[in-house]
């Protein structure tokens, strides 16, 4: 069994790269009793979206067209 910290940094991890099938299902099982991980997770989720969003508005400013 994972501990919290292992979690997490696999959460984090899984945000820059892609994770194992055994790495995500040690998350999802983790999570499935673990409030805190699951937080953690969707917060990262979130802030994931949210960067991207914002990534993509700043390639898609029109004053940066010629
Ligand atoms: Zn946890």
């Amino acid at each position: 069994m994972r501990n919290c910290r292992e979690i997490t940094a696999l959460v984090s991890q899984g945000m820059d790269k892609k994770l194992s099938f055994g790495e995500r299902l040690a998350i999802g099982f983790h999570v499935m009793m673990c409030s805190h991980c699951r937080n953690f997770q969707s917060q990262s989720q979130f802030m994931r979206k949210a960067a991207r969003r914002y990534t993509g508005q700043l390639q898609n400013r029109p004053d940066k067209k010629p």
